[in-house]
């Protein structure tokens, strides 16, 4: 079964197709035909392909909208000039599947879309203003072009930590604003943890039930999983994803106060502050260089810039932080720590610093297994008496949507 994995962002559209079916979900043998994405939608567009096998196909064009930008991908997908053998018309496309930014309490796992759930992912777009209308905008130009008869699935960034007890979930804030309007802690990156959980049990050969890890997304944006009995009971993102780690231009923690007094001290607005917070911030705030870990890591070792040094540092003291806060939440039983993302799955520099300070828990990495996994490679890089195992494994947002849409289409079909 082809299906089409949307991401529509605010200014941009990352595609792939997926060839995935029953036999594929148990071998492992789902196939990416292509993969793209439109970036700076709404004025001179860079635009990307990859077919596996041929050049990627790199262009800039001037694109109006999300509406030209999915026509354009697709009618290029269908046309000879792609070179993907296996579709040649609209209609070798069997199913769509969106990622889907929030949820809010109401989305707890993957949905088949009709006009409801598009309502209900309307009425979360006050808690994700800048990518529920994107996503919807994906849904309905899909339903324009492909036909309302074409099954298109919802996958929610959010979904996976609907498990996490209320205790994780609730600031500690008037309760009113909760039950006013919400406010709690949701998490992200959902579907990397999910899929992290999965790839953990695959290669150990556990159970869901038995799977007790904690799982670092670390890529332009970070954060922290605690996995227990297979669901997520903690993360380190919140209402948005601002909280928890460091990251790349996001602060991640940061007293709430401050935002009152560089208000006081700067004349910031509410707009300026959360630029600041969410632009500014993190591995570029601090280091006043770069949000690129690459280039931070070459700057530092490079020209020992001290601002560099202090980035990394704090960037893997909060992993570290986050890694004791859960060790405690989870009881201390935890199975393994798994890196995932540009710089867990990438950076054995990042992976050493993060470990050397967790020797306290037991835990020791082997320099040699460390060093070897880089690009795409998974397995385990701690030595054998590690009180706590550590993994490294590339994530898949992607073929899990893909895996999703699947799943939910063929239960949909199957019930009366
Ligand atoms: P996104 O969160 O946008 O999907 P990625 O998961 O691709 O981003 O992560 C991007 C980050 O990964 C960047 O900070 C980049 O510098 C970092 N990265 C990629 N490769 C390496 C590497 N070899 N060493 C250190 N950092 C790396």
């Amino acid at each position: 079964m082809n299906i089409l994995v949307l991401n529509c962002g605010s200014s941009s559209l990352k595609f792939q197709i997926i060839d995935t079916d029953s036999q594929a979900l148990v071998s492992n043998g789902d196939r990416c035909l292509v993969k793209g994405e439109v970036e700076r939608i709404g004025s001179q567009s860079l635009i990307q392909y990859e077919v596996p096998g041929l050049p990627t196909t790199k262009k800039s064009d001037p694109i109006a909208n999300h509406k030209s930008a999915i026509e354009m991908v697709l009618s290029w997908v269908i046309s000879k000039k792609s070179g993907i053998k296996q579709i040649n018309a609209y209609a070798d496309i069997h199913a769509v599947g969106h990622r889907i930014v929030h949820g809010g309490e109401h989305f707890r796992k993957s949905i088949l879309i009709d006009q409801q759930v598009i309502e209900g992912i309307e009425d979360c777009v006050e808690l994700a203003p800048l990518h529920n209308p994107a996503n919807i905008k994906g849904i309905k130009i899909v339903t324009r072009i492909l036909g309302p008869k074409l099954p298109q699935v919802a996958v929610f960034d959010t979904a996976f930590h609907s498990t996490m007890p209320e205790q994780a979930y609730l600031y500690g804030l008037p309760y009113e604003f909760y039950r006013r309007y919400k406010i709690r802690r949701y998490g992200f990156h959902g579907t990397s943890h999910r899929f992290i959980a999965y790839q953990y049990r695959n290669l150990t050969g556990l159970e869901k039930f038995q799977t007790n890890i904690i799982s670092l997304h670390l890529g332009n944006g970070c954060s922290a999983c605690a996995i227990q009995a297979g669901i997520s009971i903690d993360t380190s993102m919140g209402f948005t994803p601002l909280e928890g780690l460091l990251m790349g231009t996001r602060s991640g923690d940061v007293d709430a106060s401050i935002l009152e007094y560089l208000h006081l001290k700067e004349g910031m607005n509410f707009n300026d502050l959360d630029t600041m917070l969410n632009k500014r911030s993190g591995l570029l705030g601090i280091s006043g260089l770069t949000s690129d870990m690459r280039e931070l890591l070459e700057e530092e070792s490079e020209k020992q810039d001290r601002r560099a040094r202090l980035a990394i540092e704090i960037f893997c003291r909060r992993i570290a932080r986050y890694i004791g806060k859960y060790f405690i939440e989870m009881n201390g039983e935890i199975d393994a720590i798994v890196f995932t993302g540009g710089i867990g799955e990438n950076s054995a520099t990042i992976r050493n610093r993060v470990c050397a300070q967790l020797a306290c828990l037991g835990i020791t990495i082997s320099e040699k297994l460390n060093r070897q996994f880089i690009n795409d490679q998974k397995g385990i890089i701690s030595v054998a008496e590690s009180k706590i195992d550590v993994y490294v494994i590339p994530t898949n947002e992607e073929l899990m949507i893909a895996r999703d849409t699947y799943k939910v289409i063929n239960k949909a079909l199957s019930e009366p």
